[in-house]
């Protein structure tokens, strides 16, 4: 690789969302900026990968709304496009059947997961830091399907595939 001038202001390590965004705002306040990318994509995890014509995404996929991250792609004038996620409902697929929580479970499921969505906020997450999810998981939601939906949601909240390894106060809170 050859680049344009011998020296700049700030040479930004990393051409990911982070390092693209860095790289604009020192840019914009006039220095000369370099970004060093070891792959041949800029982009990083913002990448999406399309293997027999589905599409998979290496990270983000959504965004909070009134979050940094819309307000910083706002000012750069680069609004992404896409639809609004839906907020009710959650879809998981349980034992190769697509099922829709909560209206896929059954009255008793459908309690559980209510009372325990609903008692999420009121738990002491300090205390059960050094405890697993599993852990706690097995001995706080009776129904099997109801625990898999709920390790369902902290794989997604936490990037964590393994539950005996994630903390339940980290994911909780
Ligand atoms: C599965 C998953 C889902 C996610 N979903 C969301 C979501 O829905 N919404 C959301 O807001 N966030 C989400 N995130 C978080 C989001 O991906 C990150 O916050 C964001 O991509 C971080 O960007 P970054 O530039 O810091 O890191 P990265 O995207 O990892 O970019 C780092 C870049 O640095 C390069 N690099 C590394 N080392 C070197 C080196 N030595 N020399 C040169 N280049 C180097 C890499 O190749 C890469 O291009 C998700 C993350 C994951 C893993």
């Amino acid at each position: 690789m050859t680049l344009e001038k011998n020296s700049y202001d700030t040479a930004v390590i990393g051409g990911g969302l982070t390092g693209l965004t860095a790289a604009v705002y020192l840019a914009r306040s006039g220095r000369s900026v370099v970004v060093l990318e070891k792959e041949s994509r800029l982009g990083g995890l913002a990448e999406t990968a399309k293997m027999n014509g589905a599409l998979f995404n290496l990270g983000p996929h959504a965004m909070y709304e009134g979050g940094a991250a819309l307000r910083i792609l706002n000012e750069l004038g680069c609004m992404p496009e896409g639809g609004y996620a839906a907020k009710g409902s959650m879809i998981g697929i349980l034992q190769g059947r697509i099922v829709e929580v909560p209206t896929g479970l059954t009255q008793e499921e459908n309690m559980e997961w209510r009372g325990l969505m609903g008692g999420l906020s009121q738990i002491d997450t300090e205390s059960i830091r050094s405890v697993s999810v599993q852990e706690w998981a097995e001995s706080s939601i009776r129904r099997e399907r109801v625990r898999l939906f709920f390790y369902a949601m902290c794989r997604q909240w936490s990037y964590c595939g393994d539950m005996s390894a994630l903390s339940a106060g980290f994911a909780i809170e």
